[in-house]
């Protein structure tokens, strides 16, 4: 397949915002790939070269990447520069220098998807002496092949700064629409050119208008199927879904509108969990496409790969929290620390990682060890809170202080003696060799307290308690608070693991604190005294749908000048250079930056506001903290951040009603 098949549906995802478009145009590639390419076009469509839980990255900075462009094209260093400054973009710039600059009969060769990924990937795995040199040249031998456009988009890639807002919710879809039958009412035929459209206007191949209604497009497919060939299936109940062979099928056709939604959510659930036990959309799609349902059913969990952790949801209180998850519940402390997946891979020892599935079991020799001589099993995977110990006072130190441990790749003996850690465990996902994520929560907690030897301030069951009774809740929320925790999990006695989801299995109870996780998209230099630093930060929040980051507002409070005797509390020298090799681009005394780091933000209300593209700004917002635990992609929502604006306006009309 040629690369430049790519670089087109690049530019179209680009050129719309339109979630159904991107979806639409994503899922047609993915029907028109031969399955040999699948696995390499999925990854380059999200902008990488490994699946997310493997976290090696390509590393080349923009400055490297204007020497390599320099090298390729001959065009002047300085000649990019300046381009780069205008368009704000290296791979814009690199598209219109190159355009300028070289005839078209130039480009003899070819660019393949492969070679284009290969090269990609061996810069990731080249190392040693001399691998600056080489990985230059990996990259400089795509450019010289590469039309104007396709250079646009290698860049972006070498850069990891694809934009082009494929985020798996987007994905999840492409592959559904693509691999799987389509649902009658939930598709429309365009009557003009017969492809299939979700649900639009206007056909997104001829531009003919379409008639979205269900009665209409399941009648006129019965009128019409047998002329058009169409293979398809009559489901009247989401239950039969699992049972059918759908592998047959272009089409099922469900008995009314509502079943029709519900059939098509389960598909897509389907894709999802799949998507969630294996993080890799490549997998799933080659998968999907040759064994449809059948074959993402029987995905399994991987013990030594890290998994995507279920997520709770948040209760208004004890009462709520019961009302959510049923009567008897389990009641937990809420451990204020980090979490941490533990697994023990039958003969290969074992393997820690976070929940942003780094792998950390080099930082902590002290778990491994703890965990190999007191949990029994050939293999299995933990779910833990794992947290720090004040070596003085053995009280538990708030998660700040362990942030520490999970970043020294050195000194680690010290480290161990001033941090010690201790792992609360609370749920296990697998155990010698079987699945266990969809066994009811109790089956699984059992089976927690047969396998483990609690350790005094190393290792030990979430502390547990199940009942039903209001008064006890109330006395075990209290004492978690007293020991120094952040609250209490209220789970359901019932309930599956759910990978990747944020469900309501389980709930947090914990006082009121309404923060938001954003992300640092910009910064500005400091005047007077903190002229040699950032000193004021845009931050965003995401839109699940695009994963598009929108800016809520701008913190300059809540950094110290000096480092204060907490080592966790940045300071605006630590983030400056933290941010600095993100830096995107300049203008003024403001910049664009990599939205890597995320930041725990306080603030005092949201407005509403024109000046950012989330039409929402933050009053007064102070940053409380790092927090490394989070990826980007999984911080404060615009639908959270509209819901708490709602909720604060609906808190001041109660108050002026008062
Ligand atoms: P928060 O910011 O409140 O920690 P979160 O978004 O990081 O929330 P949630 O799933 O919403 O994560 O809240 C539960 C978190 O609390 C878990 O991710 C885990 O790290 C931590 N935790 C501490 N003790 C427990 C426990 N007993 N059971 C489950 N999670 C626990």
């Amino acid at each position: 397949m040629e690369y430049s098949k790519l670089v087109e549906i690049y530019e179209k995802l680009e050129s719309t915002t339109k979630r159904l478009e991107k979806t639409y145009y994503i899922s047609k590639i993915l029907r028109e790939t031969p399955t040999d390419d699948l696995g390499p076009l999925v990854l380059l469509i999200q902008g990488r070269v490994f699946p997310p839980w493997d976290k090696r990255e390509i590393g080349i900075a923009s400055n490297l990447v204007i020497k390599i462009i320099n090298i390729a094209t001959g065009i002047s260093q300085k000649e990019i520069e300046e381009e780069w400054k205008k368009y704000g973009d290296l791979g814009t710039a690199t598209e219109k220098l190159i355009s300028k600059k070289r005839q078209a009969t130039l480009f003899t060769t070819k660019l393949t998807l492969k070679k284009v990924f290969n090269n990609l990937r061996k810069i990731v795995e080249i190392t040693g002496t001399g691998s600056v040199d080489r990985k230059l040249k990996l990259v400089a031998e795509l450019l010289t092949s590469a039309k104007p456009k396709e250079a646009k988009y290698i860049i972006r890639l070498v850069l990891e700064e694809l934009r082009v807002g494929a985020g798996e919710g987007v994905l999840r879809d492409a592959i559904t629409w693509a691999f799987l039958p389509k649902v009658v009412g939930i598709f429309f035929r365009c009557k003009k050119c017969n492809n299939w459209m979700p649900n639009t206007k206007t056909c997104l191949e001829c531009g003919s208008p379409i008639i979205n209604k269900f009665d209409k497009e399941v009648k006129d497919f019965s009128k019409e199927k047998d002329k058009l060939g169409y293979k398809y299936i009559n489901i009247n109940s989401v239950n039969e879904l699992e049972k059918k062979d759908l592998k047959k099928y272009d089409f099922i056709i469900a008995k009314d509108e509502k079943t029709a939604r519900v059939i098509y959510n389960k598909l897509a659930s389907i894709v999802e969990s799949a998507y969630n036990l294996t993080n890799d959309f490549s997998k799933v799609s080659i998968i999907v496409k040759k064994e449809s349902i059948k074959g993402l059913l029987n995905v399994k969990l991987e013990i030594g790969k890290p998994i995507k952790v279920m997520l709770y949801l948040k209760a208004k209180g004890i009462e709520d929290a019961f009302d959510s998850v049923g009567k008897p519940a389990a009641l937990e402390y809420k451990y204020d620390g980090f979490r941490m997946q533990i697994h023990k891979i039958p003969n290969d020892g074992i393997k820690l990682f976070t929940r942003r599935l780094e792998e950390v079991t080099r930082q902590f020799p002290d778990v491994v060890k703890v965990i190999k001589n007191n949990v029994k099993g050939d293999s299995f995977i933990l779910d833990c809170e794992t947290i720090g110990i004040d070596p003085k006072t053995g009280k538990w130190l708030p998660f700040q202080n362990i942030s520490q441990r999970i970043k020294r790749k050195y000194d680690i003996k010290e480290m161990i003696k001033k941090i010690p850690v201790m792992v609360n465990v609370f749920d296990i996902l697998a155990y010698n060799n079987k699945t266990l994520i969809k066994d009811p929560f109790k089956k699984r907690r059992d089976i927690i307290d047969k396998i483990i030897k609690p350790v005094q301030d190393k290792l030990q069951r979430a502390k547990q308690i199940i009942t039903s009774d209001i008064k006890e809740a109330e006395k075990f929320y209290k004492e978690s608070l007293d020991k120094g925790n952040e609250g209490i999990m209220v789970k359901s006695l019932d309930a599956i693991y759910k990978p990747g989801a944020r469900v309501g299995y389980g709930m947090k109870v914990k006082p009121v604190m309404t923060t938001l996780d954003l992300v640092i998209t910009g910064a500005e230099i400091g005047e007077g005294k903190r002229a040699k630093w950032f000193s004021s930060f845009t931050v965003a929040c995401i839109d699940p749908d695009t994963d598009q980051y929108l800016d809520v507002g701008q913190v300059g409070t809540g950094i110290k000048e000096k480092a204060s005797e907490n080592k966790s509390e940045a300071t605006f020298g630590q983030m400056t250079e933290s941010l600095k090799p993100l830096v995107i681009s300049e203008k003024g005394r403001s910049v664009r930056v990599k939205p890597k780091i995320v930041v725990e933000v306080n603030y005092e209300e949201i407005q509403k506001s024109p000046k950012y593209n989330s039409g929402y700004a933050l009053r007064f917002p102070r940053i409380i903290r790092i927090r490394e635990d989070r990826d980007p992609e999984e911080i404060s929502t615009i639908g959270m951040v509209e819901q708490l604006y709602k909720e604060q306006r609906h808190r001041s009309e109660k108050q002026e009603n008062k």
